[in-house]
Order: C-alpha cells, then sequence, then structure tokens
C-alpha cells in the first residue's frame, strides 16, 4: 500500500505559508519533466526547482537551466555534461554541472530535497528512485519501470526510507485518490473489490490482427489522447502499458491480479476507478492531462491550479467502455503472466520490452514482432526469487542479450 507517514502529512499541512519546497525533476526534458516544470511555474511561491537532470539534450537542458536557475544540472554523459557547463557558464549561469547515474542519485536524495520526480524512462530510472526512497523523499513516481523490475524492493526502500509515494501514472494517481488509506491493512479489510484500471485502447484498438502486422512506426506513434515521449507511446499501442500498470498497481496497492480488472474507455476521462463490497464504484475523472497528477503530488494533501482545462461533460456527451482484446493485444496477456509468474519474471518482461521497443523505433522489427520477442525471451529465461538491486540490474542486461539475439533471427527471416 502506498505509504503516507503521518509526519510527512503533518509537514505538508503546515507547508502552504511554509518555505519553499526544493524539487529535483530527474528526467527534466522528457513530457513528464516538462509538464511538472509547467506546474511548478505556476507557483514559485510553493516549490524552487532544486536539481534538473537529463541523458543527452543539452540543448533543452540549458534552456531550462537558464529558465529555472537549479543549482544542479545532470547529464548522464560526461561529455554532454561538460558541453552544458561550458554554455552555462558563457551565459553567467551559477548552476553546476555533474554527470553519471550515481550524480542522479545524489541529487535524488540531497539533504536540501524535499520532492523527487522521478521520469527517467526505463529501467534507467531505478538506481535514482531507490536513492529516493533510501533517503525518505516525497517520490513523485512517474517511472513505472521500477516498479515493475523492483518492486518489491523498492516498496521495502520507501518503507524503510520513511518515504512518501505518490502515483504519478495518470491511473494509479487516480486510484490513490478513491482508495481508503489502509496501511498495510488487506483490502478487503477497506470494503475493496476490485481495482478498474482503465485503457484508452490506443490508436490500434479497432485494427484487426492482419491490420496490426503492418501498421508503421509514425501510426503507432500517433496516440488519440495523449502526448507522451516515444517509448510509452508504442507501449500504449501494444498495451503493455497497461501491462505494466496491472503490474504497478499490484505494488502500490497490494493488489492481487485478480483484483485488478482492466477495462478499455477510448475518451480517456475516467482515470481508473475502485469497487467496493457495497455496490460503490469511485471514479477520478478528468481531462487527459499529465498537469492535475502533477499538481496532486506536488501539493498532496492540498490541491493546486495546475493548468488544466475544466471536463466539460456537455461537449464529451457519452463514455464508452470495453473488454480488452488479448488476442490482437498479447502483451497484456504476457505481462498478466509475468505478474503471476511473478519473482524476476516482470523483470525479464520488462527489458525484454523496451529492447524490443527501441528496435521498432529504428524500423528493425515489425508491430507485433514486440509481443513474438517478449514472449520468446521470457520463454528461454530462468525466473528467480528477487533477492537484490545488483540480481536484478544483472537479469535486465541478461533479458536484453536475449532480446537482441532473438531479434536478429526475426530479421533475417523478414
Ligand atoms: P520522455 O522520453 O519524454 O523523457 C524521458 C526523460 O528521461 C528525458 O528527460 C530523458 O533525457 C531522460 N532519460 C532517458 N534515458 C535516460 C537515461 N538512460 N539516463 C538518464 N536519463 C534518461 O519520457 P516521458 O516523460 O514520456 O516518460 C517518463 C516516464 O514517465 C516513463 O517511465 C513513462 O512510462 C512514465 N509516464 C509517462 C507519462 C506521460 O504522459 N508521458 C504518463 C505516465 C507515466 P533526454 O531528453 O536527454 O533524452
Ligand atoms: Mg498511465
Amino acid at each position: 500500500m502506498v505509504n503516507v507517514n503521518s509526519k510527512e502529512l503533518h509537514h505538508a499541512e503546515q507547508s502552504t505559508q511554509a518555505k519553499r519546497q526544493n524539487v529535483s525533476i530527474l528526467g527534466a526534458t522528457g513530457t513528464i519533466g516538462l509538464q511538472t516544470l509547467d506546474v511548478i511555474a505556476r507557483h514559485p511561491e510553493r516549490f524552487s526547482v532544486f536539481a534538473l537532470t537529463a541523458n543527452t539534450k543539452v540543448e533543452s537542458l540549458f534552456d531550462l537551466c537558464m529558465k529555472f536557475t537549479p543549482r544542479y544540472a545532470v547529464m548522464l554523459v560526461e561529455s554532454a555534461a561538460n558541453e552544458l557547463s561550458d554554455k552555462l557558464k558563457t551565459a553567467g549561469s551559477t548552476t553546476q554541472v555533474l554527470f553519471g547515474e550515481e550524480a542522479l542519485s545524489e541529487v535524488a536524495a540531497h539533504p536540501e530535497v524535499g520532492i523527487v520526480m522521478a521520469a527517467i524512462v526505463g529501467a534507467a530510472g531505478l538506481h535514482s528512485a531507490i536513492a529516493a526512497a533510501r533517503a525518505g523523499k516525497r517520490i513523485l513516481l512517474a517511472n513505472k519501470e521500477t516498479l515493475v523490475m523492483a518492486g518489491s524492493l523498492f516498496m521495502q526502500a520507501v518503507a524503510e526510507g520513511g518515504a512518501t509515494l505518490l502515483p504519478i501514472d495518470s491511473e494509479h494517481n487516480a486510484i490513490f485518490q478513491v482508495m481508503p488509506q489502509t496501511r498495510g491493512k488487506p483490502l478487503s479489510d477497506a470494503g475493496v473489490t476490485r481495482i478498474l484500471l482503465t485503457a484508452s485502447g490506443g490508436p490500434f484498438r479497432n485494427a484487426t490482427l492482419e491490420e496490426l502486422n503492418f501498421v508503421t512506426r509514425a501510426q503507432a506513434l500517433n496516440h488519440p489522447n495523449w502526448v507522451m515521449g516515444p517509448k510509452i507511446t508504442i507501449d500504449s499501442a501494444t498495451m503493455m502499458n497497461k501491462g505494466l500498470e496491472v503490474i504497478e498497481a499490484h505494488w502500490l496497492f497490494d493488489a492481487t491480479a485478480a483484483q485488478i480488472e482492466v477495462v478499455v474507455h477510448p475518451q480517456s476521462v475516467i482515470h481508473s476507478m475502485v469497487e467496493y463490497n457495497d455496490g460503490s464504484v469511485l471514479a477520478q475523472l478528468g481531462n487527459p492531462d499529465m498537469r492535475t497528477p502533477i499538481a496532486y503530488g506536488l501539493a498532496y494533501p492540498d490541491r493546486l491550479e495546475s493548468g488544466v482545462s475544466r471536463l466539460d461533460f456537455l461537449k464529451i456527451g457519452q463514455l464508452d467502455f470495453a473488454a480488452p482484446d488479448y488476442a490482437r493485444f498479447p502483451c497484456l496477456r504476457l505481462a498478466y503472466e509475468a505478474l503471476d509468474k511473478g519473482g524476476t519474471a516482470p523483470a525479464i518482461l520488462n527489458a525484454a520490452n523496451e529492447v524490443a521497443v527501441e528496435a521498432f523505433l529504428a524500423n528493425e522489427i515489425r508491430f507485433m514482432d514486440i509481443p513474438a520477442v517478449i514472449e520468446a525471451v521470457l520463454a528461454t529465461s530462468s525466473i528467480d526469487t528477487v533477492a537484490s538491486i545488483a540480481q536484478l540490474v544483472s537479469v535486465d542486461a541478461a533479458a536484453r542479450v536475449q532480446a537482441k539475439s532473438i531479434m536478429s533471427v526475426l530479421k533475417s527471416t523478414h
């Protein structure tokens, strides 16, 4: 269960008039990072940007540093950090530039930081998210891959570090908003019977299996409702995104796979629902704009103006629902199976998916090869009990090697 300790609540209650909170944004140049900065810029009296990080995009991070004057900027790669540092010095900025994976963890765990937005994409976000958890930060978790890869160890780090974990993924943020705080008790004790995880169905909701074999990269990148980074946009098209979210919900809310049901809802207005044993279903609704969950995470338990336009029910007119189709979207089935297998299976699923999505984005494999690669990697990997982060990192690396070797066979047969 998502952990909100009383110290944090007390702190947050006092925070309205208190001094500004320092925020580190990991993955600042991405779509979530930029939307976080958009919300922060609306509330300069509440938040101060402490650190901004990126992978390689020097120009983007330079512009953000000039606008938000963070104490630190971190680039993953040293040469990019040197370039950024030179540019900032020339422009008269006092932002200090660091580089490397360890520096990401340092700005996530820095004693002066209150809030960490974990918005790096993929398994690359794992170490810095764990560092924030161990350091007892308020973690705004967008990086779902951390929970898929290392859910048990991450939740343990959150509990041991006394961190406050606020889900940013819109569905999980919705569930959090309508879920009772059961503080470690089973969901059934709070009368919860099911989590209804809504899914837009992505750009290929109505495509036939035959058509799915030939969809292009451009078609897959054209999501109907959300503007997101390329990896999650492809995940939405294959519905692996919903699969990853099932696993994410399992860890965040202590829910079994049987308690999490995916409902296709093309309008993306209901962001998810919780069903209770008295027949009540509580939902959170809003326009599909990530600034709502981001503002919720930043201000919790307060509410903040986020810049999101009001929901106009009369304009929407109608809300539709359908069952997911596992034949056309095998990634969703594979994720349920990995959750069921447990242990290192979700980490293997995640790594194989990242490699397959990269290859699809590079036009190296076809759309329906993505689930085929993941299924083959899972079938040929041994699944072990989770023991440590180091073990998961090597499981992740081995699954990537395996995925690449399976793809080289696939490519030669195309
Ligand atoms: P983007 O691709 O837009 O941004 C990713 C960010 O991570 C960029 O700042 C990028 O830097 C940085 N980054 C990429 N690789 C590395 C690496 N190896 N080491 C350090 N930093 C790296 O992704 P999104 O913002 O769309 O998504 C971020 C996370 O949030 C994902 O886990 C996604 O699943 C999740 N999420 C996103 C939603 C959305 O609406 N976008 C909704 C729900 C969840 P650079 O710019 O230099 O490449
Ligand atoms: Mg989501």
